[in-house]
């Protein structure tokens, strides 16, 4: 059984704890683990330099959280975090200390900026920085180019516009500047990292997880080769929700579906990523069934699967280890209908 994720940070990184837990009870390799091979694609637009440090927000938080050493707290970064660093560089009134630069997490951009200026690609680093942390995937950067997604605002005079970095946006405007658009910089040029491809269309599942469609799975699916190859997988391509009843459930991917032109609900989600019959990606579809006290999608589902999407109503609040186990779950049944042969 090998599965692969298109992941952005903390949707797509609980999505896949619930995922191998899942695996160990389903797939068990006696030992604890299981057969099952988990690729995990991984959005490397969030990338950002900054004193000279290159780092990789979703690819940390993919691998701290796998790894066991995420703050549960935060979100992203690593548990028992200090930022003297932080403190200091504010100190000395360094612009930029809007970014959560904490000192153990310094640790890794140290390693992985160090090993790119001795020459080794970024999946060479990935693969070395996991070396430490076993995350029980295998995580695969996107691309090893540099690229980095900027978002158009408005500029200071009327009728101009500017573009900063997502980082800055995201964190220091907490996304509360109307983005016009989002630009991968240097994504027209940019190659799938090595093995992404193959990871794709020869996987037996492909999993779009609930991560933000605009700057996390988007920003994947713009790299040159990847939608295609999405296209081109032999197994069913199937996606979870992460719009529940109209909103996401923490962050503000809300304030990147308008720039596409896409409505914050999931039925729109699904009709973006499109019907892999007519053209799109989307072989199935999983849809909130309103359980736990947030409002559902079920009246959605006949019309997506009228429209070439087989679309299913389960719960998709990933609340602890177990619900998130279950999601998963819920995706591989989905994906079992779908497959050309027994899963
Ligand atoms: P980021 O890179 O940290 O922004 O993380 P991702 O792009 O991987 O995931 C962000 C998305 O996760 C948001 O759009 C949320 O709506 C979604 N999300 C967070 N928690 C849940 C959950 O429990 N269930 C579902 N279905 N989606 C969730
Ligand atoms: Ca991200």
């Amino acid at each position: 059984m090998r599965i692969t994720v298109l992941a952005g940070g903390t949707g797509g990184a609980k999505f896949l704890l619930g995922l191998r837990d899942h695996l160990r009870d389903a797939f068990p390799d006696g030992r604890g683990g299981t057969t099952a091979e988990v690729t995990v694609v991984g959005n490397t637009g969030d990338d950002i330099q900054l004193y000279g440090l290159q780092i990789c927000p979703d690819l940390d938080t993919l691998m701290y959280t796998l790894g066991g050493g995420i703050s549960a707290e935060r979100g992203w970064g690593r548990e028992h975090e200090t930022f003297v660093v932080k403190e200091e560089l504010a100190a000395y009134g360094m612009p930029s200390t809007w970014f959560g630069l904490g000192d153990r997490d310094t640790a890794t951009h140290l390693v992985r900026t160090e090993m790119l200026r001795a020459g080794y690609p970024l999946s060479a680093v990935t693969e070395a920085l996991c070396a430490r942390w076993e995350p029980g995937v295998r995580l695969l950067p996107m691309t090893d180019d540099r690229v980095e997604t900027h978002v158009v605002v408005d500029g200071e005079r009327p009728g101009t516009t500017r573009a900063i970095h997502f980082q800055e946006w995201w964190i220091r405007h907490r996304a509360a500047l109307p983005a016009r658009e989002f630009v991968l910089v240097g994504g027209a040029d940019a190659a799938p990292g090595p093995g992404v491809v193959e990871a794709i269309t020869d996987a037996d599942v492909v999993v779009l997880p609930p991560s933000n469609p605009v700057v996390s799975v988007g920003t994947i699916l713009q790299v040159p080769g990847i939608r295609d190859a999405v296209r081109a997988a032999r197994g069913p391509v199937v996606g979870v929700s992460p719009i529940l009843g109209g909103a996401p459930v923490h962050g503000m991917a809300d304030a990147c579906l308008p720039a596409i032109g896409v409505a914050t609900t999931a039925a729109a989600v699904a009709r973006h990523y499109g019907a892999r019959p007519s053209g799109g990606l989307l072989d199935g579809w999983l849809v909130h069934d309103g359980s736990g006290g947030v409002a559902g999608d079920a009246a959605a589902v006949a019309e997506l699967d009228a429209g070439g999407i087989t679309t299913r109503a389960v719960p998709l609040l990933m609340s602890d280890p177990a619900a998130s186990a279950a999601l998963a779950a819920a995706t591989l049944a989905l994906a079992a209908t779908l497959a050309p042969g027994p899963l």
